[in-house]
Order: structure tokens, then C-alpha cells, then sequence
């Protein structure tokens, strides 16, 4: 069983500690500061921070920063506080592959001594051709075998900054014969004349992935460098690298296949296209699959490790559902959430025969299965709010809520009649005139109610904004089209704002990212950023059930 929990992973790493191969585990978690983590690379988190806590090992967290020119540190503390939030540490300190440059240089200067590597000035497109095709071997570059003291003093050069780019790269020499077009004489370093975020102008040329992945794994004493199934092909060169300098020790990479999620996108080319052309406003809009979006959505970090779990570690590509990702919410959020009332297409209901003056404290359950979370108290008036798709002025058979001359039950409180239905010139609804019964609180009652409806007192409940997100893409797969770009598949209706919602008053005590069900409209957080004792701004995670089902 190649499934959660005892996935092959863990099958592996068992099986080395049972053989002394290993005493203690080391992984690590190696991203790329060049964009926002997204719900795939919480698959990643999960399972080597999840490896190393459950065999009692260390994971690391490596920013794989050899690419200055997309990388910023905006992107390292985003990275730093998803990790923290999904519940995370790393040992020791936060490393870098950029502290090891000055290893890795070394390393590239033994591998010229060995006569393993050349300096090589092919243009790029030199390179491309001369590298061959899947079906055709490649040729050796002229610059192959010359002198070892020449390849010495130019990769000299390019370090003193005395070419520019794309006119001097350190080639290994390896095979241009090989099936494996990874192997073919790949790229150590390039000329990059840019200013690195950690090493500041001290360096000019930058070693590739390659040649820096398995060697800051060594350094580390990585024992499992879990990555996935793209790298597979690159496993070769992972190996040569290590067995071709004097390396520290030698880590063993092995893959896992990558999460791809239905009705979302989450490269991080496309995801930084959606937010530099103001698709979605930035990185942690609740719309995106970042972890920051999740969260930001309402989204715990329990529900994302419970999602990864729930998707195992596999060696098959697959596409999951985000119905499984929303399912993992709701089951977080109906065992933690407090339920509480919010109305939000209010339309007005007086109750003629209700004191004006009067409030009564109406005493709500917080959670219908969990007694500890206790009560609260909505306060009942004259006048109330009730969701106006909950008024039917010609009931459909079978309707479950208030029309003319039927029973229905405010939440928690008493039976009300419809009597009569004010409504504007324009015909539209503006008032509904009720009656109640003062016999009828509580759950017994001789009355067939229809149902029972959420409500909001007009003058104790309070107005807010709510931020309806659904889905960002209408297709399955928004890539999948090549005729179209993802772009044209965006969910015009992935956001409805409204900003005339009437909460119930025990809502004013809500903190940013307080989670709520409301009832019989979904589960809702407090905007991390917007909401506020004086303007309550909630967002909405997730209907009650899917609503997308066929
Ligand atoms: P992207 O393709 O989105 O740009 P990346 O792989 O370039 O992602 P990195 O920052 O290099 O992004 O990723 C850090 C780690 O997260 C890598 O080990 C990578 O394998 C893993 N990872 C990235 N995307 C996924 C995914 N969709 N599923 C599982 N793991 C992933
Ligand atoms: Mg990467
Ligand atoms: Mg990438």
C-alpha cells in the first residue's frame, strides 16, 4: 500500500534505520524564494517535516536562492511564516544554498583540476544545437579538452567579471553520447551580473541547480532529499556531482509525485501572472492556492495537513479534487466553528404584535454537538432581518420557509405568521408583517412550521461586509485548452461583495480570523487584515456542502 500513512517514503526510511544505514533521518525543505508557497508545496512541507517528526529525525528549511534575479525577500519571509503557520519548524537556523558558494566554487575548481569540467564560449544557441536531440547524440564542444590551465585561469575570469553573460559557462564532462540529455556536458555556472538578496555584488557568476542541490544536500548531512517526479531524469547528474568531488557524505534523492489540483493552477509563473496583472489582489488573495490565500479564506492549518494526509505520497501522477481539500475544511470547521446568525440579503420583518420597545435575550447554543463551547444571546426585537431568499410570496411545494399566511420558526425563538407583504412601486418586497406567538418558544409546539429560519435584530444587529469567494476558475482543468489561456477561464463570479449583511451582535466581539459557521450559509473567518471591532468584514470559506456536485 503506497498510501497514507505508510507510504513508500516511510517503507524506505524504515528500512534504513532497521539496517544501520542510517542512525538519524535529515530531510529538508528546499523552495525557491521566487513566489508565494501554494497548496503543492504544502504536500511538500508535510511530508518532510512529517517524516522527520515521525521518525524522530530533523528537517531543514534551504532556500534554493541561485536564481537572484526572481528572488526577493519579500518572498523568504512569506515562506518562513507559511511554514510556521502549517505548524512547522526547522532545525537550527534558516539556511541558504548561498551560503555554500564559496564550497561550491571550490568544488568547481576540483572538478577542472580532475579534468572534468571546461569553460566553454558556445552562444546559447551553439549549445542548444550542439547538445542533440532525444533521437540524436550530441557533439563535443571545441572549447572539450582544452588544457586544464586554461580552463583554470578562464573560469577565473569569469569570476573576476571580465565576461558577459551568455560568453563563458563551466561545462562538466560528462557524456554528449548519453540517452540522458541531463548528462550531456550540463552547465556548472553562468555569468550573472546581478546583486544577490544574501551575497550582496560578491559574486558575478552562479552555479546551476544541479550543481548545488546534492552538494548543499551533503553539506547538511541530507540522508532522504525528497523531490519530485520531474527530477527523476536528473538523479544521474545528482549522483555525479557527488561522486565526482570530494563530497562529505552522500544523500540519496528519491521522488514523489506532485499534487495537481483541479479547478486551480499552481505554477508559480502563473500564479505571480495573476497577481502582477491584478487578476486577484496579490499573493494571499482568498481566491489563490497559496497557503497565505488558504489562510486568509479561513482555511486551518489542521485541515491543510489533514488534506495531505488524506492525498497520500504516491509515485503516480494524479489530479485530486479540490472537493477534497473543501472537505478537509469541513469537517475542521463543523467540529471547531461557532455557529452564529448572519443575514446577509436582509429584508425586513416587523413583528406587529412585538413590544416595540421591548428585547428579548434569546439564548443560542454555540455549537449543536459540543456543549463546552457554550451559549450566547441573540436579542430578539420588533423588527428583524431574514435572508429575503427565505420569503416566498407564492410558496413552490414543499417550501421550507415564510410565505403568506404559513408558520415558521426564528431560530431558537418563536413561531411567526406572515400576514402581509409591503412592497415598493417597483413591486419589489420591502417589508414583511408577522405575527407571533408568545406560547410558541421553545422546540414543541402545536404549530406545522415550514422551517426555520436565521434572522438578525434590525436595531441590536449590526451591518458588515462579506466577501462570497467561490471557485477562480469555471474549468476543471484551466490549462488544459491550448487554444485558450487560463485567463479566459476565470470565475467572473469568484467574488460577490456585499456590504449591506446584518450580523448578530455577538459578532462584534469577533478578532481577525475568528471562524464562524453561519447558519445555513457556510463557514466564514474574519478577514485577517480588514475586519475590526467598528467594521466587521468576513469571508467566506466554504458553502455547507458542495455546491459544484452533480
Ligand atoms: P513551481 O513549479 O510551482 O514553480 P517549484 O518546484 O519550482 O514550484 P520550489 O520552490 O522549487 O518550487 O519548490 C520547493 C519544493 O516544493 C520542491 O521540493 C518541490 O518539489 C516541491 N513542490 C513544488 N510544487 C509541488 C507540488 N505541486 N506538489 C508537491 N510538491 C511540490
Ligand atoms: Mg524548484
Ligand atoms: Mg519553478
Amino acid at each position: 500500500d503506497n498510501n497514507a500513512p505508510n507510504h513508500f517514503l516511510r517503507q524506505i526510511i524504515d528500512a534504513d534505520l532497521a539496517s544501520g544505514k542510517h542512525t538519524k533521518i535529515v530531510t529538508r525543505f528546499p523552495p525557491e524564494p521566487n513566489g508565494y508557497l501554494h497548496i503543492g508545496h504544502a504536500k511538500s512541507i508535510c511530508l518532510n517535516f512529517g517524516l522527520a517528526q515521525h521518525f524522530q529525525g530533523e528537517c531543514n528549511l534551504r532556500f534554493d536562492d541561485t536564481n537572484p534575479e526572481k528572488e526577493s525577500q519579500e518572498f523568504i519571509d512569506s515562506i518562513k511564516e507559511d511554514i510556521h503557520w502549517l505548524g512547522f519548524n526547522w532545525a537550527g537556523e534558516v539556511r541558504y544554498a548561498s551560503d555554500y558558494f564559496d564550497q561550491l566554487y571550490t568544488w568547481a575548481v576540483e572538478l577542472i583540476e580532475n579534468g572534468k569540467a571546461f569553460v566553454c564560449h558556445l552562444t546559447p544557441e551553439q549549445m542548444r544545437e550542439y547538445r542533440g536531440s532525444l533521437t540524436e547524440p550530441g557533439k563535443h564542444s571545441p572549447y572539450r579538452d582544452r588544457p586544464v590551465a586554461e580552463s583554470l585561469a578562464e573560469f577565473e575570469k569569469m569570476r573576476a567579471g571580465e565576461y558577459k553573460e551568455g560568453e563563458a559557462v563551466l561545462r562538466a564532462k560528462i557524456d554528449m553520447a548519453s540517452p540522458n540529455i541531463n548528462l550531456r556536458d550540463p552547465i556548472i555556472y553562468r555569468v550573472r551580473h546581478v546583486h544577490h538578496h544574501q551575497t550582496g555584488d560578491k559574486w558575478c557568476i552562479y552555479p546551476t541547480y544541479d550543481f548545488t542541490h546534492g552538494q548543499s544536500d551533503a553539506i547538511e548531512g541530507i540522508t532522504h532529499s525528497i523531490c519530485t517526479l520531474e527530477f527523476e531524469d536528473h538523479r544521474p547528474l545528482y549522483e555525479w556531482y557527488l561522486d565526482n568531488i570530494s563530497a562529505p557524505c552522500k544523500p540519496r534523492q528519491y521522488e514523489f509525485a506532485r499534487l495537481n489540483l483541479n479547478y486551480t493552477v499552481t505554477s508559480k509563473r502563473k500564479l505571480k501572472q495573476l497577481v502582477d496583472e491584478q487578476h486577484v489582489n496579490g499573493w494571499d488573495d482568498p481566491r489563490m492556492p497559496t497557503i497565505s490565500g488558504l489562510r486568509r479564506r479561513g482555511y486551518t492549518a489542521a485541515a491543510l495537513r489533514d488534506f495531505c494526509e488524506r492525498i497520500g505520497v504516491t509515485r503516480s501522477d494524479g489530479v485530486v479534487d479540490v472537493g477534497t481539500l473543501e472537505f478537509s475544511i469541513r469537517e475542521d470547521l463543523d467540529a471547531k466553528a461557532p455557529r452564529a446568525m448572519c443575514v446577509l440579503d436582509p429584508v425586513k420583518v416587523v413583528i406587529t404584535n412585538f413590544d416595540a420597545d421591548k428585547v428579548e435575550d434569546v439564548v443560542l447554543s454555540n455549537h449543536p454537538k459540543d456543549e463546552s463551547m457554550g451559549t450566547r444571546v441573540a436579542p430578539l426585537t420588533r423588527e428583524v432581518y431574514i435572508e429575503r431568499e427565505d420569503f416566498a410570496e407564492v410558496a413552490p411545494k414543499k417550501w421550507k420557509r415564510m410565505a403568506p399566511e404559513q408558520y415558521v420558526r426564528l431560530r431558537g425563538s418563536y413561531v411567526v405568521r406572515c400576514d402581509e407583504v409591503i412592497k415598493d412601486e417597483q413591486g419589489n418586497v420591502v417589508e414583511l408583517r408577522c405575527s407571533y406567538d408568545p406560547a410558541s418558544a421553545g422546540a414543541s409546539t402545536e404549530y406545522k412550521v415550514n422551517g426555520v429560519i436565521h434572522w438578525v435584530s434590525a436595531s441590536k444587529g449590526v451591518q458588515c461586509e462579506v466577501r462570497l469567494y467561490d471557485r477562480l476558475f469555471t474549468e476543471a482543468d484551466p490549462e488544459g485548452d491550448k487554444d485558450k489561456s487560463f485567463l479566459e477561464v476565470i470565475n467572473p463570479e469568484s467574488l460577490v461583495v456585499t456590504t449591506t449583511a446584518w450580523a448578530e451582535p455577538s459578532l462584534t466581539q469577533a478578532s481577525s480570523e475568528d471562524r464562524f459557521q453561519f447558519e445555513r450559509l457556510g463557514y466564514f473567518v474574519c478577514d485577517r487584515y480588514d475586519h475590526s471591532t467598528d467594521k466587521l468584514v468576513f469571508n467566506r470559506t466554504v458553502g455547507l456542502r458542495d455546491s459544484w456536485a452533480k
